[in-house]
């Protein structure tokens, strides 16, 4: 392997991580002692804090506060090489990967280029629907969320305002929950104060969801306790509501049934991103990547998959879920095992410890299970607040998150209600 021949050779070997993501950024934290040369690649020049992102849709926060240049996050480890572009072909052969033009050689390969959107082939929905997978995606959200409200404050048909006036969001997973419970809460508390001649009890929010239930992943407690958070801030849910279509100025249910809105948030749904559908290997589920337990590609020793492209079953035959958790404890065996092979031992498999689960559903309101415990209400609020604070990178953007935060629970109000774009 020519991994091993370059420990023989006394250079050290040449470890290229594609995505600097959660999974990528802690692979490369964790060989920063090792005696390797890295090339991260990424092609944004950022790493993105995606679980805050239905923050920027919603008007909450600014994209720079959740997002951190990846230059400076490794301005101190010496040996790491940052590259922005974007990886669009590997030779697992040949050992390199081909970006804008340039081909890049690799000993060892880390896969961390997580997932994108699944719209499960619904075309009219990708087509016209907004998404919650990056910034671009959020700001766009945000400007067309903001700009119902101007059109509806001097329309005068009744029908066609409060088709202005009715948001869908579908899924009823950590993301649909939360933007539904945000997008309720900033018409009733802050909208509300905006347009004091506009009458935004028309306003409707909606969560749709296919399944008989809320939070798949949660227990039954929670799912429960999420359901009555949201309806308590008048989120009208609808279950085992699948959706058809979604044509731009209305949403067409799978039942048939027809709902006027300009507005449809997908959190539907994700899968591996896209370079996952050209490497030629085995994939599974949401085309994710099937990986070894080691998180080695199978033939491919020297490459490993993590995260949200990669695929691995728990010890209960489910596979892993689509987390930054996830992706995080997996990076650290990744990092293990290059070492390991580095020093001639074998890698060991990966083993997810789940450290429970949080998701807020707006203002006092979070349900959690942590530790085997299953709470919610005001204590899980705080502890959801204070965790995304504590994992949010750089002080600056901590700081700054909480005075937001602060402000906006103490003086209801969302700071970033600009429309930026047409
Ligand atoms: C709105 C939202 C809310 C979420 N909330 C939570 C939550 O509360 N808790 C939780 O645990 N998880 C949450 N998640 C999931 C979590 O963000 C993902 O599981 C996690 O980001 C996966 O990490 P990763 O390293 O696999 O991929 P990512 O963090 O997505 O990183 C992948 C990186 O690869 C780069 N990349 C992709 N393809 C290429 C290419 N061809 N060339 C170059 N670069 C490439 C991308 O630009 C990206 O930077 C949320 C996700 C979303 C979208």
């Amino acid at each position: 392997m020519p991994a091993q021949s370059a420990l023989t050779d006394q250079t050290p070997a040449h470890v290229v991580i594609v995505g600097a993501g959660f999974g990528g950024m802690e692979t490369a934290r964790r060989l920063a002692r090792a005696r390797v040369r890295i090339t991260l690649i990424d092609r944004h020049n950022y790493h993105l804090f995606q679980p805050l992102l239905y923050q920027v849709a919603i008007a909450g926060l600014v994209p720079s506060q959740i997002a951190y240049p990846i230059r400076t996050i490794f301005r101190h480890q010496a040996n790491l090489t940052f590259r922005m572009g974007e990886v669009t072909a590997v030779d697992f052969e040949a050992r390199f990967v081909k970006m804008d033009g340039s081909v890049t050689a690799y000993d060892y390969l880390v896969l961390a280029i997580g997932g994108q959107t699944n719209f499960f082939g619904l075309t009219s929905v990708e087509q016209n629907a907004h998404q919650l997978k990056n910034v671009t995606s959020a700001i766009q959200a945000r400007n067309h969320l903001l700009k119902m409200f101007e059109l509806a404050s001097h329309e005068a048909d009744d029908t066609q305002r409060r088709a202005l006036l009715t948001f869908i969001v579908v899924g009823g997973g950590p993301t649909g929950v939360e933007t539904a419970g945000a997008l309720a809460e900033l018409i009733r508390l802050v909208i509300a104060k905006d347009y004091p001649d506009m009458d935004l009890t028309e306003a409707r929010v909606l969560l749709l969801e296919a399944e008989d239930h809320l939070m798949g992943a949660y227990p039954p407690g929670l799912r429960k306790a999420t359901f009555d958070l949201l309806a308590k801030k008048k989120v009208e849910i609808l279950l085992s509501t699948k959706l058809a279509d979604f044509d731009g100025v209305k949403v067409t249910l799978g039942d048939g049934r027809q709902i006027a809105s300009h507005t449809l948030i997908w959190t539907a749904g994700v899968r591996a991103a896209g370079l996952a559908d050209l490497l030629g290997v085995q994939q599974a589920a949401s085309r994710r990547l099937v990986v070894q337990d080691t998180l080695q590609l199978s033939g491919h020793p020297e490459v490993f998959v993590l995260g949200d492209a990669a695929y691995l079953v728990d010890a209960g035959g489910q596979p892993l879920p689509m987390l930054a958790t996830v992706a995080q404890q997996q990076a650290r065996t990744a990092a293990q095992n290059i070492v390991r092979m580095l020093s001639g031992r074998t890698p060991a498999n990966f083993h997810y410890r789940d450290p429970g689960l949080l998701a807020t559903i707006g203002r006092n309101a979070a349900v959690a299970r942590i530790a085997g415990l299953s709470f919610s209400g005001f204590p899980a609020w705080v502890i959801w607040i204070f965790l995304h604070i504590y994992r949010l990178i750089g002080f600056r953007n901590r700081l700054f998150v909480l005075i937001n935060w602060a402000w906006d629970y103490l003086l209801y109000d969302n700071q970033v209600r600009l429309i930026t774009r047409d």
